[in-house]
């Protein structure tokens, strides 16, 4: 259910109707919109007398929502939620499509060092790579860990890029959003309950990948955990979820940013690297993408794939990234971004 205000209410008539919220033993939701505020009643509503609430001063009305997911849907907040990351707080669900990348991995001071230089002439709004790998192996590459942290702390400071690292456990999840600009949930935790709460404590935003295996619904739902949390900066990350389809690592299915869009206020960034698996693929889903809509992408970039610790075979080198931005900059004046 949500209590949308009316446009002109004061802070003291939006406290007032919280209190009501609380009385009736429901948390509440506050967003506040460029037009008028909206409180989302969250937990269970049997109890509640509607037209107590719709009583109260400055109320203008009380509507169910319908959807699953409740605090993240568009029915609760119409203009899109804008997050500002890194030391530029660059903003992520602007008018700017941000273009986050790096290696899969944290392999090495040098290598992080010269890439973020890179991809700062490129124009890229973040470095991404990973400190902490959650691997499908046990005996593969499993990061360089909070020294892997450390080496991308120095990165931002040399070049102010916004810093994008993953946290995969709930010990570990506040030491990782110490160091970094923005902490990511990779797919195989997006229902890893614990760690989206955990992740819900911190003060960083956060990007939420898109399960191997899950539903919209489910995506969204696993973002509320975030959200009910305490952290309302959330970005949704389109990153392939797993088909019959044996080309690809996995499918890509971009008809969900437009989709998405229509369902959540949340920034949507996608990554086609791990949603094709494939160097070769990831130049035309990044124009794909942009054309479909979506906030930003998150894209591995390695200076020597070949030689990659992780990833390799989906990690475009730093030439392809340029042709990348060259092209996606006129794909974003064609939807109205840049
Ligand atoms: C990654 O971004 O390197 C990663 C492990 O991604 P995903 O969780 O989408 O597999
Ligand atoms: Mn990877």
């Amino acid at each position: 259910m949500i209590i949308v205000m009316e446009p002109d209410a004061l802070d003291s008539q939006i406290s007032h109707v919280v209190g009501l919220v609380h009385d009736f033993g429901l948390k509440e939701h506050v967003i506040r919109g460029t037009d008028r505020t909206v409180i989302a009643c969250i937990g269970d509503k049997r109890s509640v007398d509607k037209g107590a609430l719709e009583n109260a001063p400055m109320v203008e009305k009380i509507v169910p929502i319908l959807a699953p997911y409740k605090v993240a849907s568009r029915e609760l907040k119409k203009e899109k939620t804008k997050i500002a990351i890194g030391p530029e707080k660059f903003v992520i669900g602007g008018d700017k499509v941000g273009v986050i990348a790096g290696p899969c991995a944290v392999e090495n001071r040098d290598m992080i060092l010269e890439m973020a230089t890179i991809l700062r002439k490129s124009g890229c709004a973040g470095l991404r790579a990973g400190a902490f790998k959650p691997r499908t192996s046990p005996y593969a590459f499993q990061g360089l860990k909070e020294e892997g942290l450390k080496i991308l702390a120095e990165a931002r400071k040399e070049t102010g890029l916004a810093i994008v690292t993953e946290a995969i456990s709930v010990e570990t999840i506040e030491m990782v959003a110490e160091y970094a600009d923005v902490v990511q949930i990779g797919a195989r935790n997006m229902q890893h309950y614990p760690l989206l709460e955990a992740a819900g404590k911190i003060n960083k935003p956060v990007i939420l990948k898109r399960g191997l295996c899950a539903t919209l619904d489910e995506f969204l739902l696993a973002a509320e955990y975030i959200i009910n949390g305490g952290n309302k900066e959330v970005i949704l990350c389109e990153r392939g979820i797993r088909t019959y389809e044996g080309y690809v690592r996995n499918t890509l299915p971009l008809a969900s940013v437009a989709q998405l869009n229509s369902m959540t206020h949340l920034p949507v960034i996608v990554d086609p690297s791990h949603g094709t698996g494939h160097a070769h693929l990831v130049p035309s889903m990044c124009r794909a993408a942009v054309a479909a809509g979506c906030d930003g992408l998150l894209v591995e970039c390695h200076q020597d794939p070949e030689h990659a610790l992780s990833d390799g075979a989906q990690s475009i080198t730093p030439n392809v990234l340029d042709e990348v931005i060259v092209d996606i900059n006129k794909i974003a004046e064609i939807v109205k971004r840049s």
